[in-house]
């Protein structure tokens, strides 16, 4: 028998917040690789003789990936660090894989958007981001349940049964 009789769903579940560091770091990854897309693919192409990159809402687009990258980074760095130093991390953890699986998702449209029908189609990367992204929202404990975790954390009350 691994741990004591009874201990088990409550051993199962700390072996998740582990996975959603990791989690949490792979959708940091596909934020940047959206970032370095969108720069890349909005500095070359041109619309109306100019780079997309010296359209205003392109700009925003980078913008937003750009900041959520440095966020989601952060987060996982921090929910990492704890991990390390042996230290609880069930909270931080959950706010990193929240953050970043929802910011991957959004990162990825935007990257869909800036490329135009090039994001939709195969030729690049992007349409695999999204592919990647969207599942990060659902394992290792869904978005919801991710704020059921940080709700209690902050109130002391849980929602589950
Ligand atoms: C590609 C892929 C790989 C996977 N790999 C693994 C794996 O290696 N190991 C493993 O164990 N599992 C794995 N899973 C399963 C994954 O962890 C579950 O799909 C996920 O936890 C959601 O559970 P569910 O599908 O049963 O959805 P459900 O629990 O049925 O949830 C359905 C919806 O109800 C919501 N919900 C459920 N309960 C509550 C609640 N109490 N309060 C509020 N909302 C709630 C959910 O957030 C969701 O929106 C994998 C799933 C996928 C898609």
């Amino acid at each position: 028998m691994l741990g004591a009789e009874g201990e088990g769903f409550t051993i199962a579940m700390h072996s998740l917040d582990k996975g959603r560091v990791s989690v949490a770091a792979g959708c940091t990854g596909i934020i940047q690789g959206c970032l370095e897309s969108v720069v890349t693919y909005s500095q070359e192409r041109k619309q109306f003789g100019r780079p997309l990159a010296s359209f205003q809402m392109i700009l925003d687009m980078i913008a937003q990936i750009s900041v959520d990258a440095d966020a989601a980074r952060l987060l996982t760095w921090r929910a990492a660090d704890l991990t390390e130093r042996g230290e609880p991390f069930g909270t931080e953890a959950s706010k990193a894989k929240y953050f970043a699986s929802e910011a991957a998702v959004k990162a990825a449209n935007l990257a869909l958007s800036a490329f135009g029908g090039y994001g939709y189609v195969d030729e690049y990367p992007v349409q695999k981001y999204m592919r990647d992204a969207r599942v990060m929202t659902l394992y290792e404990g869904t978005s919801q349940i991710q704020k059921l975790l940080i709700g209690r954390a902050e109130t002391g009350i849980s929602a589950f049964l």
